[in-house]
């Protein structure tokens, strides 16, 4: 989508600090990071949120939710201690980026609730 940052990121139009990539996601620090540990993981289709990943998108989802964000938490040092993984969903769920995001944060100890 031409004017979405993450595709943006993903075709790497607009830097980032990328973590990782493959054919179907990219993953990158966040730019106002919350805990020492703060990146995103983000398919490289545009796909707006969780809300619309279509029968299609299980493959994508199981790739990011299953391969990807583990071997990250892993090689970024928090899977031990424990981490969390948050795709915040339309509006009330306080998404900013209409572009499917999971934060994987860590470092640090979780509230909850979240705010
Ligand atoms: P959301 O609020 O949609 O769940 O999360 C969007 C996240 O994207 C925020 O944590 C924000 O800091 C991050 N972000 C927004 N724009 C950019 C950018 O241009 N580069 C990077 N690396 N992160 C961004
Ligand atoms: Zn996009």
């Amino acid at each position: 989508m031409s004017d979405c940052i993450f595709c943006k990121i993903a075709a790497k139009e607009i830097p980032s600090t990328l973590v990782y990539e493959d054919d179907q996601c990219v993953a990158f620090k966040d730019l106002e990071p919350q805990a020492p540990v703060h990146v995103l993981v983000i398919p490289k289709k545009h796909v707006e949120s969780v809300l619309a990943l279509q029968e299609d998108d299980k493959a994508l989802a199981a790739h990011i939710l299953v391969d990807v964000i583990p071997k990250l938490a892993k090689e970024l040092g928090v899977a031990e201690k424990g981490f969390r993984v948050v795709a915040n969903t339309g509006e009330e769920g306080g998404q900013s980026v209409k572009h499917l995001h999971f934060h994987l944060l860590g470092g640090r100890s979780m509230q909850w609730p979240p705010g």
